[in-house]
């Protein structure tokens, strides 16, 4: 595998999708021209507390960096690029505490959309949050009695995340709060 992967390495070096540097999909100098939200979007959701919400949508980099994960050539890496994004909004806005006593939720994926792109893409950003954060993935059938953060790429109307949590509220949770890449 290892051999494999040097290979392939070799033949499809890693670009940056905006200035073309090779490396990563996704450069660090880039990554810093996408700002992260400062504030917490607060909205009237009958089953969230709160969205936390890294970045707009409206950044043009944003959009084409998730067309690019989510459509070919399905760049799976940039999924860490897009959890840094998220730690940074939370570090931004002062929101710290929400990862204390919480756990992560990625929003299920039909299994249609999973076999097109060959990988789970919200489950790869909550990896990704899962691993930097040191906060543990539960499953819908076991919550834990803690604050719920439910993983999304893109909140859009909210519906599909609405429904989710008022899912989640009818099975006990309490404190749930959305953590999209944008919105
Ligand atoms: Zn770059």
């Amino acid at each position: 595998m290892f051999i494999l992967h040097s290979l392939l390495t070799i033949l499809w070096p890693k670009i940056c999708i905006s200035c073309k540097n090779e490396g990563t999909h996704l450069c660090e100098d880039c990554l810093a021209t996408i700002s992260p939200n400062k504030e917490v979007f607060s909205h009237n959701s009958p089953s969230l507390t709160g969205l936390l919400s890294a970045t707009s949508i409206k950044e043009p980099l944003i959009q084409k960096a998730l067309a690019h994960y989510k459509n070919p050539p399905f760049l799976r890496d940039l999924s860490s690029q897009f959890a840094f994004l998220i730690i940074s909004h939370v570090l931004n806005s002062h929101n710290e505490k929400l990862l204390n006593n919480s756990v992560l939720l990625p929003i299920p994926v039909p299994k249609k959309e999973q076999r097109r792109r060959g990988f789970n893409h919200i489950k790869e950003i909550t990896r990704e949050l899962s691993s930097s954060l040191n906060i543990p993935i539960v499953s819908i059938k076991e919550l834990p009695n803690k604050r719920i953060l439910l993983v999304d790429d893109i909140y859009d109307t909210g519906e599909r995340m609405e429904d989710m949590a008022s899912k989640l509220k009818k099975q006990g949770a309490q404190d749930i709060w959305g953590m999209v890449v944008a919105r």
